[in-house]
């Protein structure tokens, strides 16, 4: 069926960029997400037919879902366990919710366009991923009441890391994060927090992102 069809891409353009990723395959257990999650669900109704291509598609309000393969690798970057609780800013549609939903513990999720995260929030509400958390604000500032977090991920692209993002991470966690010039491409980075609160960066790979809005 379609979605296997896409799981099929995934793999293929994870194995095409296997030496930006370091590695050939993703963790099974995001696979076996990207298998499970109704992609469709999170599409607008003229898009449906579409909802297994791995591309971004329109969902209103100038916004994007992302790529398939996009989310599929910025999940696997964020190494979760079990137990994590993780920052998402950027609902969108709530897919990228939904992904981490199975993986973690607890998910909070951050979209600034309100139309977007009310419904987001029914719709996870609907499909049962109960562990999401919803709130319509600006991510730039996190979820500070919520923090810290095992896990950070920015959905939207930023021209530097949001510094509220950088102490609502744990010790040892990790922020992905798309971060350069709107509009043009953008490079995926990888952040880590290790002992004194020190940050570490590396560069994944160039990417193309909407950009954070917001008034900061
Ligand atoms: N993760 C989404 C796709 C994200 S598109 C999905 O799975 O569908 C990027 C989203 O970030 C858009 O919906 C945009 O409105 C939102 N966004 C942009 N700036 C933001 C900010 N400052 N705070 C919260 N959300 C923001």
């Amino acid at each position: 069926m379609a979605r296997q069809q896409m799981v099929g891409e995934i793999k293929d353009n994870v194995r095409a960029t296997r030496f930006y990723l370091d590695k050939t395959a993703l963790d099974e257990k995001v696979m076996r997400m990207m298998a499970t999650v109704p992609r469709h669900e999170f599409v607008p109704e003229d898009a449906k037919r579409f909802a297994y291509d791995n591309r971004p598609l329109s969902i209103g309000y100038g916004q994007t879902i992302s790529q398939p393969y996009i989310v599929a690798i910025m999940t696997d970057l964020l190494d979760l366990q079990p137990n994590s609780r993780v920052l998402e800013l950027g609902t969108g549609s709530g897919y990228q919710a939904a992904i981490l939903s199975g993986l973690v513990k607890e998910v909070y999720t951050i979209e600034i366009v309100e139309p977007l995260g009310l419904a987001a929030k029914k719709r996870l509400a609907r499909l049962g991923y109960d562990n999401v958390s919803v709130k319509v604000g600006d991510g730039y500032y996190g979820w500070e009441e919520q923090a810290p977090f095992d896990a950070i991920i920015v959905t939207a692209a930023a021209s530097h890391i949001p510094p509220p993002l950088k102490q609502q991470l744990k010790v040892g966690g990790r922020m992905i994060i798309p971060v350069g010039t709107m509009f043009l491409t953008q490079q995926l980075l990888l952040v880590t927090k290790e002992d004194k609160g020190k940050l570490v960066s590396k560069q994944i790979l160039p990417v193309r992102f909407v950009p954070v809005t917001g008034g900061h």
